[in-house]
């Protein structure tokens, strides 16, 4: 079924640039088929095909956008078990959190398609004209948000569905109206091609244009690199290391003509703990911190890596608890060789750093939990960085005027926790003024993993959790990434886009300054 092979349009094309392999993420087993990497030639054929599919595509009705996104879902669920044990064999993640991740992957895809279909997400607004206004008469003048053109997306590793080929990124784009082009990440290929099929499936059966999608095997970074610099593309999504999400935004940068760059990157997520939550249940917070850090082996962007819990006897009880569980925690196979290696070789290394003391520390891919001192914490950044996998840094504060610190040293998060409790409003009250510049969503009384796809969600944070702080690569916002405002002014009807004519019902519009 599977033919290690890239989508351009509707065909299939070899490759030659080197060769990629999947491989069993638990056993390291190579696995076939062999994947040719694409050439710069089948690259700028899927690129060039992404340009000449866009005005067909862009022109569609919004009912036939969102039949396309629909008919998606029910492809990837058509796939059936062989979608489920490829991904498991590729990812080593267990059964039933990918097969969450697939209804979270489909359900995603419906979630646009009922956006696009309603259709006020285009922010459509209309200031009637007034040709009799003195001195000067008043332009009719309209504006909506409209697509930008084909977009650029790089997989995760760590959500080889919900975050790669038929991800959030590419629902996104296409609700928008725009064409993709997926770069595959090497970590799964063959759920990737699977979950491509699909996609090329379902355009075929709701008859989009060829070219409306494509999907990349690349071997080395050159032709990713290229793709982003490429004259057809409009915009590139990622989601990855601060490291690749840098060098791929400064390509987009460079170019000529530069483009838009959405970058999800590294995040550490600290979570505050209030001296009145913990008093009040300290159990449940070790039994919740413990399976917030240890989740998916801590390969999630919203893993809890740094937690400021006051000092004393009630903290103690709650580090002690929570650094036994994490110490009786067994490693398991990460997503691959490389972001196990980088997790081992940075937890050795915070295990030497004499700035920290090591609560818990197994071998391999076992959690980890080290403690810094408040003073060392806010004067050395480095002790706040990202560990991929599940590793936290424990600060113990004395003064609640250390915590709020913690909360203004801390780089650019997607997430910040405070757990509180009768008696904290004015501690909390002051840790959400610190944190609602410095993260994108604030959880109270839960933990940071897990993240609900719905209308107003936030998944994105200032830099670096993001390069660009003031959009969500979740929820409904997120297709906001791939538009930007046309003005029309004095335009015949027959000239307007849909939503902008007279007698257009059903969406909301801004008319005359009031919606209506
Ligand atoms: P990555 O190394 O950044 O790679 C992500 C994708 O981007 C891969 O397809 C990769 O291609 C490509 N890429 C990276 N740098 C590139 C460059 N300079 N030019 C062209 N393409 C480039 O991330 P990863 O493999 O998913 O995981 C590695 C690390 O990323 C993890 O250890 C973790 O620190 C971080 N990470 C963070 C998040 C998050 O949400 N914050 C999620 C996943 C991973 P190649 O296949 O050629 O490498």
């Amino acid at each position: 079924m599977l033919q290690g092979r890239s989508l351009v349009g509707w065909s299939r094309a070899a490759g030659g640039e080197g060769t990629l392999h999947g491989y069993n993420a638990g056993t390291g087993e190579r696995l076939e088929p062999a994947y040719g990497g694409a050439t710069a030639e089948i690259m700028d054929r899927a690129a060039n095909l992404a340009a000449s599919a866009l005005p067909a595509y862009r022109a569609l009705p919004r009912r036939r956008r969102a039949e396309f996104l629909r008919a998606m879902a029910t492809e990837l669920e058509a796939l059936g078990d062989a979608l489920i044990e490829r991904v498991v064999t590729e990812s080593a993640l267990p059964e039933a959190r990918l097969r969450g991740e697939l209804a979270r992957t489909t359900g995603q895809l419906r979630f646009f398609a009922a956006i696009v279909e309603e259709g006020s997400w285009v922010d459509a607004r209309i200031d009637s004209g007034d040709a009799g206004r003195k001195p000067l008469p008043k332009p009719d003048v309209r504006s909506m948000l409209r697509p930008l053109g084909p977009v650029a997306v790089f997989c995760a590793s760590n959500f080889p569905l919900a975050f790669s080929v038929a991800g959030g990124d590419t629902a996104s784009a296409l609700a928008a109206g725009n064409p993709v082009v997926v770069n595959a990440h090497f970590s799964h290929p063959g759920t990737a091609e699977m979950c491509g099929g699909a996609i090329v499936a379902a355009a075929l059966k709701t008859g989009m244009p060829e070219g409306v999608f494509s999907l990349l095997f690349t071997v080395g970074r050159e032709i990713g690199q290229a793709l982003v610099a490429h004259p057809s593309i409009q915009a590139a999504a990622f989601t990855g290391s601060r490291k690749g999400g840098l060098a791929l935004a400064a390509i987009a940068q460079a170019r000529p003509e530069p483009v838009p760059f959405y970058a999800e990157m590294s995040s550490v997520n600290p979570v505050f703990i209030l001296s009145h939550a913990l008093g009040e249940r300290s159990d449940a917070l070790a039994a919740g911190l413990h399976a917030s850090i240890t989740a998916g082996v801590g390969q999630f962007c919203t893993n809890p890596g740094v937690i400021a819990a006051p000092a004393g006897a009630a903290g103690d009880r709650v580090v002690a608890a929570l650094a036994g569980k994490l110490a009786a925690t067994p490693e398991a196979p990460m997503l691959n060789a490389g972001i196990f290696e980088n997790y081992a070789g940075k937890v050795a290394a915070r295990s030497a750093d004499p700035r920290l003391r090591t609560l818990a520390c197994g071998k391999g891919s076992a959690p980890s939990l080290f403690e810094a001192t408040v003073e060392a914490f806010l004067a050395e950044p480095d002790l706040g960085e990202e560990v991929f996998g599940p590793s936290s840094v424990l600060v113990r504060y004395g003064k609640f005027e250390e915590a709020l610190a913690i909360a203004h040293t801390m780089e650019g998060n997607l997430t910040a926790t405070i757990q509180m409790a009768a008696g904290d409003e004015g501690e909390a009250a002051g840790l959400v003024a610190a944190l609602e510049t410095r993260v994108g969503r604030i959880v109270f009384n839960g933990y940071p993993t897990g993240v609900e796809v719905c209308q107003a969600m936030v998944h994105g944070g200032p830099y670096p959790a993001t390069s660009d702080g003031r959009t969500t690569s979740v929820g409904g916002r997120a297709i906001e990434r791939f538009a930007r405002p046309v003005c029309y002014q004095d335009t015949p009807e027959g000239l307007l886009p849909e939503e902008l004519r007279e007698g257009t019902t059903g969406v909301r519009r801004m008319v005359d300054g009031k919606y209506v």
